[in-house]
């Protein structure tokens, strides 16, 4: 079987499988041996318990040949973020601190995959704690881009991205607290999907920064983003914040009839944040993508509506305090007592000096930036000045977003400033990376669903993605919005030919 494609779209999957036309078996082998194959050069999975893989797939084919009607992601291989607890293997958070860490507990999300009967393929590369833009601070290295591997696959999950983008799996989870998914599926040329805050269970998802982290999905298809989301959203009582609004049929609303979604566009109203579009630093190909993607959605009958959004100038600011003071918090709980890594230098021999050296050794220097970061502004004196200030003018940014959802129904715009850059070009200068999140942190801040969608290739065959926004609890539309782009341009998914080898 080689990997093109239409052999990752999780409904022709379904359907093969169903038919017997396939077997999870022959499709899990097939995927390990892309794994043994193209990892080494893109780096994207880090750990894999290939036994597990097929007792599982040859449980789920003794189950098809059976004819027993069987959930949606049956015998189906999806790779998870390694900041999403699995019981089996480890979950490192690409951190020294965790890396030899056994989690007693699956995550909500990886509970719900496998009720759904998806075969859990490994864990995937990220930068550590998710805290990050190009997944070059894990200490399994970095990870390559797919399109070209002297670039960056975004990050924070840019593991997830890569072995989706390169067709190692068909599609795989990540967890966005400042767009870690929707940067690496732009600069992979995936689809990904952040969900409202709440949507998903942060149950046993490693916390970085509480009020803003979710885990969502990377996939080819916009489809195939609403059948997973369908498959690990809902509510779970172990996380206080996860909401108790019912799952809509997420599929079914992307309407299956071009005719009818024809209709639904037509009244659509999508608003387009101008100081987005016309920002200076947006790359020009950027640019013009968005321009098309803008008409297309007009030529569909949908009603463009000029946005503004007053306060989106003060996300980045206000990101870059609210995140490193709940990391600093969070990660407070890494002191060689409780979990994982300790120090067993030789100045570790007081109970003060052993978390001092644990905490020095066991964390990259990006994550103690945060923590540095994070315990400065809540430190008494400042806190005032910059973490109720910031929460203030997170208000204002939600407010944002409620009064241009009075106008609209979705906002459109660039998920990345430039598709992917070089790797090494940034990650000694972390104010650059953070400016990446100029387009992303809005939706987080403000617990809307947000997803990117590829819309068009740079001159260099770089993947761009277009972001698109909705209210909370929106997903629906929103999927349905992208989908109505994506069939109106005919999009066909694509794997770089790199990766389409047929199989020895
Ligand atoms: N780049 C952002 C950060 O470093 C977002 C990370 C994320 O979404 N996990 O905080």
């Amino acid at each position: 079987m080689n990997i093109t494609p239409q052999t990752l779209s999780l409904t022709a999957l379904g359907k093969q499988l169903r038919s017997g036309a396939l077997t999870s078996r022959r499709l899990i082998e097939t995927h390990l041996d892309s794994v043994q194959r193209f990892n080494p050069s893109i780096n994207a999975i880090v750990s894999i318990d290939a036994d597990r893989a097929l007792a599982q797939a040859d449980h789920w084919d003794q189950q098809f040949a059976l004819g027993r009607s069987l959930p949606a992601l049956a015998g189906i291989p999806i790779a998870v973020k390694d900041n999403l607890c699995t019981k089996s293997g480890t979950t490192t958070c690409g951190s020294r601190m965790l890396r030899d860490f056994h989690s007693p507990y699956d995550a909500h999300v990886i509970e719900k995959l496998h009720e759904h009967g998806a075969i859990l393929f490994g864990k995937t590369n990220l930068d550590e704690f998710a805290m990050g833009g190009s997944t070059e601070t894990s200490i399994f290295g970095p990870s390559h881009n797919p399109w070209d591997p002297d670039r960056t696959c975004g990050g924070s999950s840019g593991g997830s991205a890569a072995a989706v983008a390169a067709g190692l799996v068909p599609a795989s989870l990540g967890t966005d607290t400042g767009g870690s998914i929707r940067q690496p599926a732009a600069f992979c040329g995936v689809c990904g999907l952040k969900p409202t805050y709440g949507r998903v269970s942060r149950w046993g998802l490693v916390s970085y920064a509480s009020s803003l982290d979710v885990a969502g999905v990377f996939a080819h298809s916009v489809e195939d983003l609403a059948i997973v989301l369908q498959a690990i959203a809902g509510h779970d009582p172990r996380d206080s914040t996860c909401l108790p609004h019912e799952v809509p049929d997420y599929l079914s609303t992307i309407d299956q009839s071009s005719v009818r979604q024809t209709e639904n566009i037509r009244s659509t109203r999508i608003g387009v944040i101008r100081d987005q579009i016309e920002s200076p630093g947006l790359d020009e190909q950027v640019r013009r993508s968005l321009k098309d993607a803008i008409e297309t959605y007009r030529k569909l009958g949908a009603q463009i509506v000029d946005i503004e959004m007053p306060h989106s100038k003060y996300c980045i600011a206000t990101y870059y305090i609210i995140a490193p003071c709940e990391a600093s918090s969070n990660l407070a709980r890494y002191d060689g007592v409780h979990y994982g890594f300790r120090s067993k230098g030789p100045e570790a021999s007081t109970l003060d000096r052993m978390i001092q050296q644990t905490r020095s050794e066991g964390f990259g220097p990006e994550v103690r930036r945060r923590i540095l970061l994070g315990t400065y502004a809540l430190s008494a004196g400042y806190y005032d000045a910059y973490y109720l200030q910031a929460l203030r003018v997170r208000r204002l940014i939600r407010q944002d977003y409620d009064d241009a959802f009075a106008q609209v129904d979705a906002l459109l715009g660039p998920t990345t400033p430039q598709p992917a850059f070089r790797l090494g070009e940034k990650i000694n200068d972390p104010i650059q990376l953070y400016l990446q999140d100029l387009f992303t942190v809005g939706a987080n801040l403000a617990g809307v669903p947000a997803l990117s969608i590829p819309i068009a290739q740079s001159s260099d065959r770089l993947p761009i993605g277009m972001q698109l926004q909705a209210p909370p609890l929106g997903e629906a539309k929103l999927l349905a919005i992208a989908a109505a782009y994506h069939r109106s341009v005919e999009h066909q998914p694509t794997i770089p030919a790199a990766f389409q080898a047929p199989q020895s």
